[in-house]
């Protein structure tokens, strides 16, 4: 999956708009979303059909793909338990060859392979990986400055205005981040004179690079944490918050937490200044006890999300209100709050049995938000009013987790949701019934370790990957 996208698939309808304007174009965009599900369905087949447990029904379920009838989608039916084994066969599939429907998320293509490398780290199968081949691709993915001059170049902050028609906003541009970059597109030669014009090196990709050599066994002693904490450093803003990317982006809790689990993997501090993020963080709980991702008394103009020369990663992760003042909770922002105060050494594990009162942060308020997510149907939302969703099983459950909270949910009734969304191909979707994507999957696997299911490896709830800690690592 490194540096390859398995190409669409040519077909004659591949010339034919798209665009539904018609009742014509109506059928013609159903023929192309069937198209596109029998081919993700023939990627599934060719690659698992060496699985004994799919050569009895890959025939059938084919024929009826491929009738005339009505397309009824035959991934929906729930598995009564949670299939190492297919989501084994799910994740190398990944790891092998990308399909083309994730070819929107080239830039993110680090963290797809985060997820499919610490997916088959937290399912004990990293033996499919070639360890060397990872870590030498990751690695090569890193910004290095060319000297010492570089790396300080960013200690002076510069403030600029931009302003055009709708907006009007402050923006600091630091030095450059030398950290990692998404992908190999976003990773432009240097010029003739060796010097590098585009860094487009990110704060989330350098997590996720991070994360990828511990999943493999990198000995961190190789890497070039000096250039990463000390530009790192640069992109902290007055207000605590971190910028993601020299050049500008959102601010918010989201890179904070990047910068905590950073500083916290590479076990060097220098890279922040956690008091000031610690501010910013507690800034951010909500009258209903939650985390917003930005402190609710930031103005609304700051808030225009027009600023963006590369579109944060993470924003595929979490419901970001970007248009608006934060005023409730959700459900990444909390994760991120609270497992930043935790890899910070802000609040201790298990708070709930031990200093309530002292805590930095309304502890009572923030449980009784975490809890009152699980909805009927046993799934966690993101936010009141949000159906259930995989991944919130992992953003709310590890919060629980973190804070000793975990005990009081119903762990069957969530066990229930996450089968219904389990895939017979393997793999996570986020709702009952949808074709499985890498992230839900990743945090389906997270969320049956916070199970502690069988068969899957103890999880870190504050990194969110294989508690290497058990490992000895
Ligand atoms: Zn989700």
């Amino acid at each position: 999956m490194f540096d390859e996208i398995t190409p669409p698939r040519k077909s004659p309808d591949s010339t034919r708009r798209v665009t539904v304007n018609s009742e014509s174009e109506l059928t013609t965009q159903r023929e192309l979303n069937r198209s596109e599900s029998i081919h993700y369905h023939q990627i599934l087949d060719t690659l698992l059909s060496s699985a004994p447990y799919m050569e009895a029904s890959a025939g059938r379920e084919w024929d009826q793909i491929s009738s005339e009838d009505e397309y009824q989608p035959v991934f929906s039916r729930p598995l009564s338990h949670f299939d190492r084994d297919r989501h084994l066969a799910y994740l190398e599939m990944m790891y092998q060859m990308l399909p083309h429907h994730y070819q929107k998320q080239e830039i993110n293509r680090i963290t797809l392979a985060h997820f499919a490398i610490s997916g088959l780290q937290l399912l004990g199968a990293l033996d499919r990986v070639d360890k060397e081949a990872v870590s030498n691709w990751v690695l090569s993915l890193q910004a290095h400055p060319r000297n010492e001059a570089d790396l300080n170049s960013g200690m002076a902050l510069v403030t600029k205005k931009f302003e055009s028609d709708c907006l009007e906003l402050d923006a600091i541009v630091c030095g450059e981040l030398y950290g990692f970059h998404g992908s190999r597109s976003s990773q432009f030669p240097p010029d003739d004179n060796g010097v590098l014009t585009h860094n487009g090196s990110h704060l989330a990709s350098t997590f996720c690079a991070l994360a990828i050599l511990k999943a493999v066994g990198y000995s961190f002693a190789n890497i070039d944490r000096v250039s990463i904490l000390t530009s790192m450093k640069n992109l902290q803003q007055p207000d605590g918050s971190f910028m993601p990317i020299h050049c500008g982006a959102e601010m918010d809790l989201r890179f904070v937490y990047c910068a905590a689990a950073i500083c916290h993997m590479l076990e060097d501090w220098s890279g922040m200044d956690r008091e000031k993020a610690k501010d910013y963080i507690l800034n951010c709980q909500s009258y209903d006890g939650g985390f917003g991702l930005i402190p609710g008394s930031e103005s609304h103009g700051k808030l225009k999300q027009v600023f963006i020369f590369l579109y944060s990663q993470y924003s595929i992760h979490f419901d970001y209100i970007s248009n608006g003042i934060c005023l409730s909770g959700t459900g990444g922002g909390t994760y991120c709050a609270v497992a930043s105060l935790r890899l910070m050494g802000f609040i201790e594990d298990d708070v709930l049995s031990k200093s309530v009162s002292s805590s930095v942060i309304n502890l009572p308020l923030l449980l009784n938000w975490c809890l009152q997510r699980q909805e009927d149907d046993g799934g966690f939302q993101g936010r009141a009013n949000k159906p259930s969703d995989t991944c919130y099983a992992f953003w709310i459950g590890a919060v629980l987790r973190i804070l000793g909270g975990y005990k009081f949910i119903d762990t069957e009734a969530l066990r229930g949701f996450l089968l219904t969304c389990q895939s017979q191909y393997g793999g996570f979707s986020k709702y009952p019934g949808e074709l499985p994507d890498l992230y839900h999957s990743y945090y389906g696997y997270t969320a049956f370790s916070l199970l502690e299911e069988p068969g899957l490896n103890p999880l870190c709830p504050e990194l969110g990957m294989t508690d290497f800690s058990t490992w000895g690592i």
